[in-house]
């Protein structure tokens, strides 16, 4: 079975005090192979809980959720996780950051070098490489971002409000940008926003959550990603 499937997924967290805070309450999906799918909602609804839950940072109370059939249990290379900011590796330059899963995995220099120079061209930093992850304005470190999470070839791409913390033109840049990797390499992505507007933009499924608990409140299915690039 091709693509990521929730299953009845819940999430408590039990706190010193003896109380709990359920954050996700019997949460269903099911996200075929290159799907882009945005999820909306308030604060504290549990948006984040359930990015963790798919990266494999968290374990549900109770649920399951599966990849291609296989279930997962903790983090693996085929679910990359690009963060609001500060994620990178602030003492590597930027070729170190988007070289290091591909290191981890052990791949030959010439190998490597192959990745980094395309990733680097696809998100339009390949005079930056020698740069220190500090010297790059917000906008271009979210692109590295972007490209150390595709250097590992991952199934499923999940963003935690990846375009937060950026100012406004640069997120619509940022957003074309996702819309165009997520188009070149039929990758699924789930992307966390705050934004209606951009999920409305980027999201072919759109999926509203609620809070207390923190559950699917609606889903939607949008017709019109295809002409936002
Ligand atoms: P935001 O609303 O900006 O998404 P969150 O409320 O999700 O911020 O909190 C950010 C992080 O703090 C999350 O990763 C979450 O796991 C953690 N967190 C949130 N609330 C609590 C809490 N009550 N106790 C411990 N950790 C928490
Ligand atoms: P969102 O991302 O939608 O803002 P979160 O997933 O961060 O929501 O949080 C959902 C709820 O779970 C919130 O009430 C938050 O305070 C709580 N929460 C999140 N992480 C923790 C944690 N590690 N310990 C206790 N409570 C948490």
């Amino acid at each position: 079975m091709d693509g990521l499937r929730i299953e009845n997924v819940s999430m408590r967290f039990d706190l010193p005090d003896g109380t709990h805070v359920q954050a996700l309450q019997d949460v269903s999906l099911d996200l075929g192979k290159g799907e882009l799918l945005s999820v909306l909602g308030p604060s504290g609804c549990g948006k984040s809980t359930l990015l963790n839950i798919l990266a494999g940072f968290l374990a549900p109370s109770s649920g399951q959720v599966t990849l291609n059939g296989r279930r997962i249990e903790g983090p693996g290379a085929e679910r990359g996780m690009v963060f609001q900011k500060g994620a990178l590796f602030e003492w590597m330059n930027v070729r170190r950051n988007v070289e290091f899963g591909p290191r981890m995995k052990n791949l030959s220099e010439p190998e490597r070098n192959t990745i980094v120079e395309n990733l680097l061209n696809t998100v339009g930093l390949r005079d930056f490489k020698q740069k220190a992850v500090y010297e790059l304005s917000g906008g271009m470190q979210q692109r590295v971002a972007l490209a150390r999470c595709l250097a590992n070839d991952p199934d499923v791409i999940l963003m935690d409000e990846p375009l937060g913390a950026l100012d406004a033109l640069t997120r619509e840049k940022m957003q074309g940008l996702i819309l165009k990797l997520w188009k070149e390499t039929g990758k699924t992505v789930i992307l966390i926003t705050h934004s209606v507007e951009e999920a409305l933009l980027l999201g072919e499924r759109l999926l509203v959550m609620a809070p207390r608990p923190g559950r699917i409140h609606r889903e939607y299915r949008l017709p019109f990603a295809e002409r936002a690039v």
